[in-house]
């Protein structure tokens, strides 16, 4: 590293964007979790493209590496320094503009730091969404949704952050700007450099805008609580639901019993029901039709009433037990709010292992029993939420009542989930990456061919490797 290091970037991007300070440090050098922390020579705040490029190349220039980070709402451990490289943190929480929103093509043009939810915001006066929803929205940013290709609620409908995702602006290795913001929906011009960062944690490149597609924002919802009979069951209501309204379910998440016995005492809320249920559901259909919002002759606006109608027939078949359907906005809000207070609530538990995993839906309820009930006899509890439809299951084991943490086989019952997982065809990483927290899975799950390639892409793109060094690349 050169002795004018930090001096050459304080002129280069101005001393505001240069934080030394450990106290202004710190908040950036955490990860959400708390279980990872890094150091770094400083925390760059760079307030534009060229900024980036300008420190990018100082940092190649001296050989030190760089961590970018978004929000910091990652759990996985990327967004923060790790090895023994020198490193600098760059934040892009001071690039945050929305360029441009296109309502004809329905598109907007942003920058990487722009937080998730005041994008949304931004764009609701125009009647449109961006339709990525989860837990983390308010803090979270389009570069690290980007960057991890994140999921939540609706992957269902409308995919996920790859999906909606039309091109994206990037600074290289060398400090060059690789840009594609024209929003074409087909341009066949060779390798698609976005599909390369999307998903890449910071490896390959740093994002600094994007330009994502937007929707128009549906007029009617549908939210309901299901209580079913088993994960068999759900599947199939699922695949009736969307069958019976041409494909308009945007939600369907599994939140069994202990699941939703601890968010409700972690944030002090009430459940759907009485009593939480085995088999609890959040479902949402939502609709763009105005037909669908207008009243049928009871005054139930129509696609609330198409849901009560395959719910009854459901019933009858013995496939769903109950059911809540959200009578008013403030009772959907409750819904939600209970969805996403998942997370918050099983961080908060003491000692605990936590899954994301994807399976082949035919796969899942099989997983669930089998899975459940020998956890379960081993001392553990299990709590899952899951993107059911997505056959995305967040599973997490902690220690059984009156069971202590350390004296459980953690370690073999670990091992043999994700031995399970993969014996099935599933992911041992279905949404939040890699990072540091997964990376020694890679080995053992991913073959020696699929490693070899990513290693020669992050050869020939960052050839002194410093971008995030030591994560999602084993
Ligand atoms: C309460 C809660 C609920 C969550 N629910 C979900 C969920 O349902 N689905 C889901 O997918 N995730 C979920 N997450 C995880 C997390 O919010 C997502 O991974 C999110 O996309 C991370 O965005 P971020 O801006 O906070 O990124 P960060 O945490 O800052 O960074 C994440 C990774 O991306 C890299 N990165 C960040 N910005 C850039 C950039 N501009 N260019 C290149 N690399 C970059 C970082 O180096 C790091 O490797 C949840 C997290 C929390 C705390």
């Amino acid at each position: 590293m050169t002795p004018t290091f930090l001096s050459d970037l304080r002129a280069a991007l101005g001393d505001k964007a240069v934080l030394t300070d450990p106290t202004d440090c710190a908040r950036y050098l955490t990860d959400w979790t708390g279980a990872y922390s890094g150091e770094a020579l400083a925390v760059l705040r760079p307030d534009s493209t060229e900024a980036v490029a300008a420190a990018v190349q100082l940092c190649a220039a001296a050989g030190v590496a760089i961590t970018p980070q978004g929000g910091n709402t990652g759990v996985a451990g990327g967004g923060v320094p790790l090895g023994p490289k020198p490193h600098v943190l760059l934040s892009l929480d001071r690039l945050k503009r929305i360029r441009k929103v296109d309502p004809v093509a329905r598109s907007v043009t942003v920058e990487a730091g722009c937080v998730l939810q005041h994008l949304q915001e931004a764009i609701a006066p125009e009647g449109l969404i961006y339709p990525l929803m989860f837990g983390a929205r308010g803090s979270c940013t389009i570069g690290g949704n980007l960057s991890t290709n994140a999921g939540g609620s609706n992957v269902l409908r409308f995919g996920n952050a790859r999906a909606l995702c039309l091109g994206i602006e990037a600074v290289m290795a060398d400090g060059s700007i690789v840009s594609d913001l024209s929003g074409l929906r087909k341009d066949n011009t060779g390798y698609d450099l976005r599909d390369l960062m999307i998903g890449a944690e910071g490896t390959l490149g740093i994002i600094t805008a994007a330009c994502l597609r937007l929707f128009p924002a549906p007029v009617a919802r549908a939210t309901a609580f299901l209580a079913l009979p088993d994960v068999a069951s759900a599947l199939i209501v699922l695949n009736r639901l969307q069958d019976a309204s041409g494909g308009l379910v945007e939600a369907f998440e599994y939140m069994p019993a202990p699941m939703m016995r601890q968010i409700c005492a972690h944030h002090h809320q009430r459940g759907p029901f009485a009593e939480a249920v085995e088999t609890g559901i959040l479902l949402e259909l939502t609709s763009t039709r105005p037909d669908d919002a207008a009243p049928d002759a009871e005054g139930t606006p129509r696609l609330q009433a198409l849901v009560m109608e395959v719910l009854a027939g459901l019933m009858e078949d013995g496939l769903v037990e109950d059911a809540v359907i959200a009578a008013s906005e403030a009772q959907r809000d409750a819904f939600w709010a209970l969805r996403e207070g998942a997370a918050e609530a099983i961080f908060a538990l003491n000692g605990t292992y936590m899954f994301d995993m994807s399976l082949p839906l035919a796969a899942v309820p099989e997983f669930v029993t089998e899975t459940d009930a020998e956890s379960r006899a081993l001392g553990f509890e299990v709590y899952t939420v899951a993107h059911l439809g997505d056959g995305n299951l967040h599973y997490t084991l902690a220690a059984g009542a009156g069971q202590n943490w350390g004296d459980l086989p953690v370690e073999a019952q670990v091992a043999r989930i994700l031995d399970r997982v993969a014996a099935l065809g599933g992911s041992f990483s279905a949404e939040h990456g890699i990072g540091q927290a997964k990376l020694p899975y890679m080995p053992k799950y991913r073959a020696e061919p699929r490693l070899a390639t990513m290693r020669a892409i992050k050869q020939a793109l960052d050839p002194q490797g410093l971008f995030n060094p030591g994560k999602t690349i084993p």
